[in-house]
């Protein structure tokens, strides 16, 4: 059923406990921890604790914890002392998403290139 924790996917795993990972930050609805493969010197990822496969589902779906997803990235960027940083969610494997459990990436603590590559 939408938003059920899926038996294969990495992220439920890392809420349940069963895959560790470094946290950052917890709230009824999302879960922040830092990236195995960092790309910045921050590089947090905030997750909903429902699964979604990406962040547009979610934001169909469940508004109010899309909003508190937000909300904690720019949460997680005044704790890491971000003055600067950027927000990005993959979605679909041609634009790098490699976990399908919406998940943003909080990424700073370097200059940034735009566009993106
Ligand atoms: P995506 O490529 O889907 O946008 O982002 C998935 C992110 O999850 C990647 O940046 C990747 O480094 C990170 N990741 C993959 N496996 C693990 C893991 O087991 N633990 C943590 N903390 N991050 C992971």
């Amino acid at each position: 059923m939408a938003g059920e924790a899926q038996a294969d996917c990495l992220f439920c795993k890392i809420i349940a406990g069963e895959v560790p990972a470094t946290p950052v930050r917890e709230t009824d609805t999302t879960y922040a921890f830092r990236d195995i493969n960092p790309q910045a010197p921050t590089h947090v990822l905030v997750i909903p604790k429902v699964h979604y496969p990406d962040v547009a589902t979610l934001a169909a779906a469940e508004p109010q914890i899309t909003a508190d997803l937000l909300r904690e990235a720019g949460e997680v960027a005044a704790e890491e002392k971000l003055e600067s940083y950027r927000v990005v969610f993959n979605t679909g494997s041609g634009a790098g998403q490699t976990v399908f459990h919406a998940h943003a990436h909080v990424l700073g603590g370097r200059g940034m290139q735009w566009p993106p590559g």
